[in-house]
């Protein structure tokens, strides 16, 4: 990485994450005691202590931070959306209305006679981020981050091996409505904190072309966020943002996959890319790193290789698996390996896809 720039792209998005005054609102714990007749637990402000709320914070929902552990995760997240979010959710709107085309078209269609693909696009950033006021949109603000695996996807009740170089990888994190209580939240599995930061990549680790080694929990931040039904529904794409499949019914997760959707000479999917998360998440994080570690072409990364139609690996995952051009699930059907969730009204993420 170079340092002076990053610095200085992560300086800009905290002055643009102004704290506001607003202090931390202690998390209700959960089920304490159960004779107390006191209202159920609410999604409350940011509860970290350490430092204010940042603009638009997501609310932060059982959380227990008296735990040190929960009061890490809780930090963690607010350091996450305060410092990686903004930046990558402008780098994506960045490729979207750049000049140099390139990094746009390794993702997402141009627009043609018979569809406003870029505008589309194009909204879903000023869905996420106020760019006149510079700062996550007022919208964000609505997110919840639910510290209860409702799902319980996980698999970190079930004894799951949460190793990424595992053969059943874990699921990283996922978009839903929690039918206990009729919200719309976000849960991070307990592997999505262990990602690193993002202003501790350096640039001689980064491959020629977007990889897994360029992976952080901003971007699966920004993969969630994506999937709220207050984000696609409501914007002029005029549709929720799911997990798309490529063409051998495989999702397309990573970058390989989501380039895989759009490319001519793979899916050629315009349809499908344009709702699929991860090609919101990879357009931004490669142009990202074109500012901050250009390599390829025009510093643009060069095209991820193609997917290998039937594989559930992704060859452009090369940092978290065992071996280097293969996610490490091998020829493993486990669940989180092959990327199922378990039906289609869960916006999952897994973590080696
Ligand atoms: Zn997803």
């Amino acid at each position: 990485m170079r340092q002076a720039l990053l610095y200085g792209l992560l300086t800009l998005a905290l002055a643009q994450a102004t704290p506001t005054r607003k202090g931390p609102t202690p998390v209700v714990k959960r089920g304490d005691d159960p004779t107390q007749s006191s209202a159920p637990p609410e999604p409350s402000h940011y509860p970290g202590g350490d430092t204010p709320e940042c603009p638009n914070e997501p609310l932060y929902f059982n959380f227990d931070v008296s735990k040190p552990g929960e009061l890490k995760r809780v930090q963690r997240l607010h350091q996450v959306y305060c410092n990686e979010f903004p930046v990558l959710t402008v780098a994506g709107r960045t490729a979207t209305t750049n000049s140099d085309r390139t990094i746009y078209e390794r993702f997402f269609p141009e627009s043609d006679e018979d569809d406003d693909y870029k505008d589309r696009v194009n909204d879903i950033w000023n869905m996420l981020f106020d760019f006149t006021a510079e700062k996550p949109s007022a919208l964000v603000s609505s997110f919840i981050f639910d510290n209860n695996d409702w799902k319980k996807e996980c698999g970190e009740t079930s004894g799951a091996n949460l190793s990424p170089g595992s053969e059943s990888l874990p699921l990283g994190a996922y978009t839903d409505v929690d039918p206990a209580d009729g919200r719309e939240k976000t849960h991070f599995c307990l592997v999505v904190y262990e990602y690193i930061d993002l202003a501790s990549i350096t640039c001689d680790t980064l491959d020629s072309y977007p990889s897994t080694q360029m992976d952080t929990t901003g971007r699966i931040m920004l993969h969630e966020f994506t999937h709220y039904s207050t984000v696609g529904p409501k914007s002029h794409l005029d549709s929720q943002i799911v997990d798309q499949k490529n063409e051998d019914e495989i999702w397309a997760y990573g970058a390989s996959r989501s380039h895989g959707l759009i490319d001519p000479k793979q899916d050629d999917q315009p349809e499908k890319a344009i709702i699929n998360a991860d090609n919101y998440s990879w357009i931004s994080t490669n142009q990202f790193f074109k500012q901050a570690c250009p390599k390829g072409t025009n510093g643009n990364y060069d095209d991820p290789p193609n997917y290998v139609p039937g594989h559930d690996g992704d060859p452009s995952n090369t940092g978290k698996g065992d071996n280097p051009g293969d996610n490490g699930c091998g020829t493993s059907t486990a669940t989180g390996c092959n990327g199922t969730p378990d039906d289609d009204d869960t916006y999952g993420y897994f973590t080696g896809e």
